[in-house]
């Protein structure tokens, strides 16, 4: 069937349509595979809806619907059954709905509806039941029959609703219904309302903070675990919020990444670490080292290795002194993508830090194929020591593999004696938590070039290790020589 055959459902139901067409670019108002509504004619016809609804006391709904592990199900198709199947998915939600209601895609596995001339709710779950039913049925692709499973979630207009709102709102809903189990659907709530609101209020606040001058950063020291000597800072952002106070990265950072913000946050933070680590180099030369925490999409931003460099050029800071901190979701994530830059990012003398190091799913080979120059094990595993006998033999096996490849381990969150001296133990090279000091303004940060006392903690010490120590040779790295399983340090 052609394209424009398949676009019935929605030029039906648009008297003059074309000339509303005329402010919506031709090559966007269509998906060219399934010719369902695009995101851009879906807000427009939603728009319309809503006006209408006003003028005649009725409802609009919207659906958003999530087609699970859409991707590699396509990739693993034969030649058009990709194409096939999409069509048939958008026939099925066609099915279900009246000719004036419209279907849309949003991208690959992410379809949205809307529904009009509702009285409740109730009449949008009905069509969200009978979307179901549709997709009990498998799709036969070539004698393949192709299971599929989805999400949704639903949203009623309320009084002066506006056609983006009512998307977030059914995307928020459909965000809920994914995170609690597949099948799941989810209808807008006033708590997701709620959190709704408190994250525009962030995203707001953040922006202002930008232009204001708000945005903090603090030092944690880290220190070399053998000599207890300052080796380095790592910089942690910290907001200045009116009427609040002083807030931490948790509270702002996943809507600055959704909302774009991050790009000049990370922009901001890599600046003012520069010129920090530029003033302190100049008062005292490779007194320490500055760590800078980096997201993935600053990374992943084309102008990233230029703004490092800018930030490094413009502030004088010695490039040997700076070090980003990647976190290993966002490297393996994006593995191909980021290699070429972090090359690039070393050449220019900066150094790497996988942060978070065993959060993820990384193997020790990833180590190897990265241009790391330190590896930071997580809190979870710091946590743990020296009592649980399966992360000391991990973090040993970290610290050894590290060694072979001539980069530091760093553990984060240090926060009992007994970890430290754990850590000292297994051959960690750096520590940070608050056992040794918590993250500190920079002014304080300033004054420990003058004075840093840290006294490393003394007394018997138990590292408990699995019966059955790990077999070193397995791994491929030099043996080392501690070979009790339990000793008094
Ligand atoms: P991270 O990079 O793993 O930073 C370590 C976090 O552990 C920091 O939290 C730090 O304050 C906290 N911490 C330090 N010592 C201890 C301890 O002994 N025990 C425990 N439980 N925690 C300790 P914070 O500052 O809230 O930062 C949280 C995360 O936010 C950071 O985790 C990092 O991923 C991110 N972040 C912080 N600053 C930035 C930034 O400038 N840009 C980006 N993109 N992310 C940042
Ligand atoms: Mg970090
Ligand atoms: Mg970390």
């Amino acid at each position: 069937m052609a394209v424009a055959d398949r676009l019935g459902p929605v030029t039906e139901a648009m008297p003059g349509a074309s000339e509303a067409y005329i402010d919506l670019d031709a090559g966007t108002t269509h998906d060219e595979v399934t010719g369902l509504a695009s995101s851009g004619l879906f807000l427009y016809e939603l728009e319309r809806a809503l006006d209408l609804a006003a003028r005649t006391g009725s409802h609009v709904a919207a659906i958003a619907l999530e087609v699970h592990r859409i991707e590699p199900m396509l990739d693993t198709l034969p030649d058009d059954g990709a194409a096939r199947l999409l069509i048939e998915i958008a026939d099925r939600l066609r099915r279900v709905v009246r000719p004036s209601d419209v279907v849309a895609r949003q991208t690959r596995g992410r379809f949205s509806l809307m529904l009009q001339d509702l009285d409740a709710i109730d009449g949008a779950m009905a069509v969200a039941d009978r979307i179901t039913q549709e997709f009990e049925r498998p799709v036969d692709i070539d004698g393949e029959q192709v299971h599929l499973e989805f999400n949704m979630g639903v949203t009623l207009c309320g009084p002066r609703a506006t056609a983006s709102q009512l998307v977030s709102e059914a995307d928020t809903a459909l965000d809920r219904a994914i995170r609690a189990a597949p099948g799941k659907v989810e209808i807008f709530d006033d708590e997701m309302r709620a959190w709704m609101r408190n994250r525009r209020g962030v995203e707001h606040g953040l922006h202002d903070a930008l232009d204001l001058g708000h945005l903090r950063l603090h030092y944690q020291p880290i220190i070399d675990v053998a000599q207890s000597e300052l080796v380095a800072f790592e910089a942690l952002l910290r907001w200045e919020r009116p009427g609040i106070g002083l807030v931490g990265p948790d509270t702002f950072l996943d809507v600055a990444e959704e909302s774009g913000l991050i790009l000049p946050v990370g922009r901001w933070v890599l600046y003012e670490a520069c010129r920090q680590l530029a003033e302190w180099s100049r008062a005292r030369p490779g007194a320490a080292k500055v760590a800078v925490n980096i997201s993935a999409r600053q990374l992943l931003h084309p102008g990233f290795f230029d703004a490092l460099k800018g930030a490094v050029r413009t502030t004088g800071a010695p490039a040997r002194g700076l070090m980003l901190e990647v976190t290993e979701a966002v490297l393996l994530d994006h593995l191909s993508l980021v290699l070429p830059t972090l090359h690039r990012i070393r050449e220019l003398g900066v150094g790497m830090v996988l942060d978070d190091f065993g959060t993820g799913y990384s193997s020790l080979t990833c180590l190897r194929q990265l241009p790391l120059t330190c590896v930071k094990v997580d809190e979870g595993f710091v946590h743990d020591l020296p009592e649980e006998a399966t992360t000391t033999s991990m973090v040993e096996l970290v610290a050894a593999v590290a060694k072979a490849l001539d980069i530091k381990v760093v553990a984060e969150a240090v926060e009992r004696p007994s970890e430290l001296r754990a850590l000292e133990y297994l051959g960690c090279d750096w520590a940070q938590g608050y056992l040794i000091s918590e993250p500190v303004p920079p002014e304080r940060a300033t004054a420990m070039f003058d004075h840093f006392e840290f006294s490393k903690p003394q007394g018997d010490l138990e590292v408990a290790f699995p019966t059955e120590r790990l077999d070193r040779a397995e791994v491929a790295v030099p043996a080392t020589t501690r070979d009790n399983p339990v000793v008094e340090v």
